[in-house]
């Protein structure tokens, strides 16, 4: 197996020099293992944030489709996919019963999704697609007719909340970094409207776009577009802290926006959330999304990488913002 090792801590954006790819021999399958062949990882915005804490060297986390080539458990046959959290490496060893924990995807089989491919089992049918499902109805409880915005709007994530706010009766507004995104999540993902927040005065878009105001926000970004946002939501307003990714690459973190009033005198609800909270619900969410899939209600865009040796190139490329939906790397 080929794996990739975290030998310095990121500084600014993560560089190829951070890291180290080290061969490592394969152990006889004992039984109850299996052998699997990674097909797609998973490059993430938390692997910027979450590395920060680890003692190094240590291999890089990671979730991975990967398809599996050797058995020695009865259950997990030949030829079968499995998602799990495997880390940045092409092959692992694994006892399904206690599987590597190197990231926030439980190891699961993946159901038939044809005519799709397999990689949707990182995005919508994988982690992605499961924070946007749990995140948006269990922590914003959205009512149909109510207004939800979303920043990250055009990512993995934030595209597929878009989604289910419409599939929910919502009005949707996303924030976008380009043109092109805004354009893709109102012509082709029905958004009621989507905005450049590099562009735009985000109170002027807000005002003009949401008329009754805001009633959930599902926040992917965090910093000063957020505390906008949250001063202009309804009383009772719920918001889904899900990640925070403005602040991701820096070393120091911005300044404090000070967004207590808002919070105090909308009585509004803010709660962070890590998807792995729902693990013991984790088919139901692949389930819900499998089945929008399969109606035509739930559109994706994958933005693909190739080979093994370009997994840092598409971590910085997220973090640029050059995906539109999930982004992740055929290693073959
Ligand atoms: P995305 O597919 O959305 O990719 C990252 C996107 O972030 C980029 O395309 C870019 O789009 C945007 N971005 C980059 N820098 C900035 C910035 N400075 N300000 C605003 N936007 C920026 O990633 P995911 O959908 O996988 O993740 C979205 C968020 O959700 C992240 O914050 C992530 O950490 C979080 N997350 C949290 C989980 C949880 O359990 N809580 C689980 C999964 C994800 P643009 O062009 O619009 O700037």
């Amino acid at each position: 197996a080929e794996k990739y090792v975290l030998t310095k801590h990121f500084s600014g954006e993560p560089k190829k020099s951070d890291f180290k790819i080290v061969y490592e021999e394969l152990p006889e399958l004992s039984d109850g293992e299996i052998l699997t062949e990674a097909e797609y990882l998973s490059v993430d915005p938390y692997m910027r944030a979450y590395m920060i804490g680890y003692k190094l060297p240590t291999d890089m986390i990671g979730g991975q489709v990967a398809r599996i080539i050797a058995s020695r458990n009865k259950n997990y046959p030949v030829g079968a996919y499995v998602a799990g959290s495997f880390g940045w490496r092409t092959h692992t060893i694994c006892n399904p019963n206690k599987p590597p924990n190197m990231g926030f995807l439980p190891l699961n089989m993946l159901p038939d999704i044809s005519p799709h491919p397999v990689s949707l089992g990182l995005g919508i049918l994988g982690m992605p697609g499961n924070t946007a499902y749990f995140g948006l109805k269990e922590i914003c409880k959205p009512q149909r007719g109510e207004t939800i915005v979303i920043t990250g709007a055009a990512g993995a994530v934030g595209s597929h909340v878009g989604q289910i706010g419409k599939i929910l009766g919502c009005r949707v507004v996303g924030f976008a970094g380009s043109d092109e995104k805004c354009e893709y999540l109102e012509k082709e993902l029905k958004f009621d409207r989507a905005f450049n927040y590099k562009t735009v005065d985000i109170k002027a878009a807000l005002r003009e776009s949401a008329p009754n105001r805001v009633d959930c926000y599902f926040d992917n970004v965090g910093g000063e577009i957020s505390s906008t946002i949250m001063s202009y939501m309804n009383k009772n307003g719920r918001v889904a802290v899900c990640g925070s990714i403005s602040s991701y690459n820096d070393a120091v973190l911005p300044k404090v926006t000070i967004l207590q009033p808002a919070i105090v005198f909308k009585e509004l609800k803010v709660e962070g959330f890590l998807v792995n909270r729902w693990a013991d619900r984790w088919s139901e969410g692949i389930k819900a999304n499998l089945a929008w899939l399969r109606e035509g209600k739930l559109q994706y865009q994958e933005k693909v990488y190739h080979g093994f040796d370009n997994m840092v190139e598409a971590l910085v490329g997220i973090l640029r913002g050059e995906n539109i939906g999930k982004a992740v790397v055929k290693v073959k």
